[in-house]
């Protein structure tokens, strides 16, 4: 049944557009975050989001566009973004930056900036999958209902 396909095609896209910006959020990531939801959600341009943030508009294109991947329709994005993102606001980044170093909370291990992302994403895969778990719930209900 098309109409099913389509219901797996939104909740895979929710599932990984989640899981995408719960890491990010985890890391202390959050301008990504704000980047992607201003742009798909808010409509903003790309060069006004990256004069913001101090970013180039392509480093903005660049975030927005992994999202996009994952859901290869900009209105499902958007809809997928603007959902998750109070959610994704609401979780605590387990990495804390102590004199120019970074430090998991989770697990006390010092890292430089770019061992970040995979290190929460390998070893601390459960507490992920936890909360895309937890989130994915809550907003499934939503396109559920629909
Ligand atoms: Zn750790």
């Amino acid at each position: 049944m098309p109409e099913r396909s389509w219901c797996k095609g939104v909740d895979d896209a929710l599932t990984a557009i989640t899981r995408y910006l719960v890491v990010k959020r985890l890391a202390g990531d959050t301008i990504t975050i704000l980047a992607v939801k201003e742009y798909l959600v808010d409509g903003l341009s790309p060069s006004t989001i990256g004069h913001k943030y101090r970013i180039s508009k392509f480093r903005v294109r660049g975030y927005v566009q992994r999202v996009m991947d994952k859901a290869r329709n900009h209105m499902i994005a958007a809809s997928i973004v603007k959902r998750v993102f109070p959610y994704i606001m609401n979780i605590d980044p387990v990495i804390l930056r102590v004199s120019g170093k970074y430090l998991c909370l989770i697990c006390n291990q010092q890292l430089r900036p770019e061992q970040i992302e995979h290190h929460i994403r390998r070893k601390h895969k459960d507490v992920v999958q936890d909360i895309v778990t937890q989130i994915v719930t809550n907003v499934r209900r939503h396109y559920r209902q629909g």
